[in-house]
């Protein structure tokens, strides 16, 4: 494993075996839910990278994959309530069934924005699928169709998830501590 970067420090919170478990779980459900119909996953990028690469191969349906990259982070780990469409889908959703595939929900509000956004193109159906829920900061409702797991409201690294675009590559789930943190 890398070594840390100075005053960090990372704890595992859902280990790559749980992760495994579920995305496999999760994959079998949406291949049940959706009878052989055709899907698009829209992968939300970069954190859900990881995440999307994995499920998708649970997914036993004839799937297409899209990707949109948001920002509503910039440097900061809190929210800033602005979402920005950074990347746009290469395809158009009018008349499919799409699926976003997120790596995590905090506050609901880039979620919240993006359902809307996706509505309005005319997809078939439109639901979500989110490895992670940190459901005490939510400020707006989200429909989460299908969710890995719940997570205290801690900011947590690894499978895909980032700060400052570091850790992507741990295979687990963690929590960052920094110097000074509990
Ligand atoms: P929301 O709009 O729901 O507050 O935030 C959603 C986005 O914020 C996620 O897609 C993710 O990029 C980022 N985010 C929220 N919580 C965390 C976290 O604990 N760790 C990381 N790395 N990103 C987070």
């Amino acid at each position: 494993m890398a070594p840390p970067y100075p005053g960090e420090r990372t704890e595992p919170l859902v280990m790559h075996e749980q992760i495994a478990h579920k995305v496999e779980v999760l994959g079998r459900r949406i291949t049940v839910d959706y009878e052989q119909k055709p899907l698009t996953l829209i992968v939300i990028l970069k954190g859900a990278f990881m995440f999307a690469a994995d499920l998708a191969r649970h997914i036993d349906l004839p799937i297409t994959m899209d990707f949109m990259a948001l920002s509503s982070y910039g440097e900061s780990t809190r929210s800033s309530g602005i979402v920005k469409i950074q990347k746009d889908l290469d395809h158009s959703v009018d008349g499919r069934h799409v699926l976003i595939v997120e790596d995590i929900v905090d506050t609901g509000l880039t979620l919240n924005y993006l359902f809307g956004h996706l509505k309005a193109r005319g997809p078939l159906s439109l639901r979500i699928c989110t490895l992670l829920d940190k459901p005490e900061r939510r400020k707006v409702a989200v429909p989460m169709h299908y969710k890995g797991f719940e997570i205290p409201d801690q900011f947590v690294v690894g499978y895909g998830l980032d700060v400052d675009e570091r850790y992507r590559n741990l295979p687990d789930v963690c929590r960052l501590i920094r110097e000074g943190e509990a």
